[in-house]
This record gives structure tokens, sequence and C-alpha cells, in this order.
């Protein structure tokens, strides 16, 4: 078998969805995926407007909508006793708001993408194949790979790294230890819990506490009553220290301070906060796209939302050398295009929600942050709510302009 145009490391939903629009156009794809199976872990679940454009590329926006995502009412920062400082709303019609926020867990969107995957002959997804090193020459790149069959090389034309925070291809093409920019030195807990949030005044989907302790975040993740509830915690704690500290931790900072008999918890995962970014996302064959090629906090919309749109725009670069319409020069604008994007992720002074949340003082953080102060004038007026929104969608880039015509 000849080998295929592109083999993507990683069936995290960047790689899944980068199979998926490739394969829709009649691209041959092999997926190498390390695991058994597809993660289940609590991590993503909300899609930022830019996102929500390469998903419907993807023709996937109604599967999901099956699966119950739904168009947040927006996101709102509040005090630790719940006063509301400021939100930024979004209407929740469709008709009104074409291209919204969405929210659904990330468990969901991977079993979309793993079940729209099934259907296409040229994509082949291949579990148990952990790439453990690589190579190219001018025609071909490839990967050495461990399988239940023992250690195997495969090819292909290119070969795209969607295989995380950990990623082997970064490693390989960098170091082990090169992937500038930093770590926070605090950690977060993520979870899914039930509690009935709006019985407390919660009637924003979204709802970011500042507190220099208890910061924290409550985000209603389904119509059945889950909530994503992601707090931050000090550094250094082991996994049973934490589960240990979790009832108090609740019963400090949730809304009506409940006891443990009061919700029900049905993941925790604790995660460290990175943010930083690959010193190249092209290296002459291969390719970094999402989480292998940048990390940042889960509080800034700058997650798998930018992960996607490196996928939605390698897509464009790839599918353009395929059919003759792009020069292979077009992965170097994808380079420095996407990269450009993360610049300030890496730079620890830089504003992000995360930093907001546990820096700045509550009694004076409407005052003191640009950020709330923008959300703010955004209440009143439209023009300032315009900005915003725009601002949001500066991770976006069209490649097809660099197309022959
Ligand atoms: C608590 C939390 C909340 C978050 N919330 C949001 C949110 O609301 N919105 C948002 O946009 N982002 C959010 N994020 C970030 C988001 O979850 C990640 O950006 C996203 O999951 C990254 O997807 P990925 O496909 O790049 O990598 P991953 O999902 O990590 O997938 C990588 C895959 O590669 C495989 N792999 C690894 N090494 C190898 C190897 N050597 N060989 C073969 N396969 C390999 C792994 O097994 C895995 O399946 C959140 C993150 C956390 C921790």
């Amino acid at each position: 078998m000849s080998p295929p145009f592109v083999l993507v490391v990683g069936a995290g939903p960047s790689g899944l969805l980068l199979a998926l629009m490739l394969g829709k156009q009649g691209i041959s794809v092999q997926v190498l995926e390390a695991a058994d199976a597809l993660d289940d872990r609590p991590r993503a679940t909300h899609y930022a407007p830019t996102a929500v454009q390469e998903l419907r590329r993807a023709g996937i926006l109604n599967e999901m909508e099956a699966e119950g995502s739904f168009i947040s009412n927006g996101a709102c920062w509040r005090k630790l006793n719940g006063e509301f400082l400021t939100g930024l709303p979004q209407s929740t019609d469709p008709d009104q708001n074409p291209n919204p926020l969405l929210c659904l867990p990330l468990n969901k969107l991977n079993v979309v993408l793993h079940r729209n995957l099934a259907s296409l002959p040229q994509v082949e997804i291949l579990y148990s194949h952990k790439v453990t090193g690589l190579g190219q020459d001018d025609t071909i790149a490839w990967v050495q790979v461990d399988t239940p069959d023992g250690a195997k090389t495969l090819r292909a034309q290119y070969i795209v790294g969607c295989d995380g925070a950990n990623s082997q291809i970064r490693r390989s093409l960098f170091g082990d230890w090169e992937f500038p920019g930093f770590t926070w030195d605090k950690q977060i807990v993520a979870t899914n819990t039930y509690y009935p949030f709006e019985r407390h005044g919660y009637d924003w989907d979204s709802n970011f506490i500042i507190d220099p302790e208890h910061w924290f975040m409550a985000a209603r993740i389904s119509n059945d009553g889950l909530w994503r509830v992601t707090y931050g915690e000090v550094g250094g704690l082991s996994l049973e220290e934490l589960q240990a500290r979790q009832p108090a931790k609740f019963k400090a900072f949730l809304p009506g301070h409940p006891d443990p008999s009061d919700y029900q918890i049905v993941n925790f995962s604790p995660y460290k906060v990175h943010q930083r970014l690959a010193k190249k996302m092209r290296v002459g064959r291969f390719l970094l796209a999402a989480d292998a090629a940048h990390l940042c906090n889960p509080f800034g919309g700058l997650g798998l939302t930018g992960g996607i749109v490196d996928v939605g725009g390698l897509f464009d670069c790839l599918a353009g050398i395929y059919s003759g319409q792009a020069d292979e020069d077009i992965l170097d604008i994808y380079d420095s295009v996407r990269r450009s994007k993360y610049r300030t992720v890496v730079n620890p002074t830089s504003s992000t929600n995360i930093r907001l949340l546990f820096e700045q003082k509550p009694e004076t953080a409407l005052q003191d942050s640009d950020f709330l102060r923008a959300c703010k004038a955004a209440e009143t007026d439209p023009a300032a709510a315009a900005d915003l929104a725009q601002a949001a969608g500066r991770l976006q880039y069209d490649f097809t302009q660099h197309y022959r015509v």
C-alpha cells in the first residue's frame, strides 16, 4: 500500500478534526493513537465562535446539537459572595447569533468526530500505536511506532503532530525540554459536578469568581444540571491531598456553602497550568497543531479553540498542496501566522483571565482591570461591545488567499 498523504499523530480532538476535514476531500489519512481508546477526561467544554466556524466547515454542528451542545448565554465575573461585577452576554437565538460560542463536553465532541470518521474509507485510525521517533528526507517523512505487533516504521508525505501537551513529535524535533514559556506555580482542579447553582442566583451560564484564595469558574455544561467547576489550588499537592481538601474548598466557595451530600461530583481531575509555544510549527514535512504546538490556561478561551483554528488553517494548506492550488511554501506561512497569534500567551505579564481571577482585589477589580472595564463599557456601549467581539476573532486567518489563482 502506498503511504497516505497525511499521517496524523494523536486521536485527540485536533487530530480527529484534521483527519475528518482532509478525509472529506478524499485525501488519504492515517491517524496513530498511543492509547487503546479515546481520552474521556473532563477538559474542553466551550468553543469560541472562531472554532465553531471550523466545526461548521467540518459539517458536524447538527450532530453536536444532537449530543447536547447549546449556545451559552454568556460569561460574567463575580465576587466570592456571588455579587455580580460585569458580564459578556450572548444571544441564545441561533437566528440572531449564527456563529455563537457553543458548549459541549469534549468527550462528546470526540464521539461525534469519531462517528463521522468511521464512514470515510480513506481515513484509518490505528489505536495502541505509540510514536517513538521520526525522520524525513526530500521525498517522504516517517515515524517509528510501538504497536501490539512490535516496532514499525510508517510513512507519509506530511506528518502532523496533534499529540498533545507532551507531544513526541515536538520533542523529537526540538528536544525534550524545548517548549518555551512557563508553568504557573498554582494548579487547577477540574470537576464535573451536579449542583443547583441556579437556585443561588447563578443565572449566567459561565461564572468567573475573583478571589485571591478561592478563585474558580462555574459553567453549566449540560441541560440536566451538570456544571464544570474548576478551581485554583496551591501547587505541589498530590491527588490524595487534593481529594481530601475538596469538601472544605466547596464548602468555602460554592454558593450556599454545601456539604458533600448536597452535590455529586462525577469527574475530578487536577491539572498543571502552562503557557508555552513551540519554536516552530513546521519543520520540513512535519507540522504541529493545537496543544502539541501551544498551551494556554483554560480560562482565556485560547485552549482547544485555538487548536481548532490551527486545524482549519492547516487543512486549507494541506488540501491546497494536494489539489495543486498551493505551493509547499504555504506551510511556512502557516508556521509564522499561527505562532504570531500565540506570542503574547507565553509572556507571564500579559493580561489573561487566570491572572485576573487570583491577582485582582475583588473590591477594586472593576476599576483596576482593563478587561473588566472594557466589559463594563460594553454593557451600555455597542461600539465597545463590537470591539470586544472583534478581539476574539483575531485568532483567524484565511490561508486560501495564498492559493495560486
Ligand atoms: C480543565 C480544562 C478545561 C479546558 N477547557 C477548555 C475549553 O473550555 N475550551 C477550550 O478551547 N479548551 C479548553 N481546554 C484545553 C483543551 O482541552 C485542549 O486544548 C485540548 O484537549 C487539546 O486537544 P489536542 O487534540 O491538541 O490534544 P489531546 O486532547 O491531548 O490529544 C492528544 C492525543 O495524542 C495522543 N498521543 C500522545 N502522545 C502520542 C504518541 N507518542 N503517539 C501516538 N499518540 C500520542 C494522546 O493519547 C491523545 O489522545 C481545557 C483544558 C483543561 C485541562
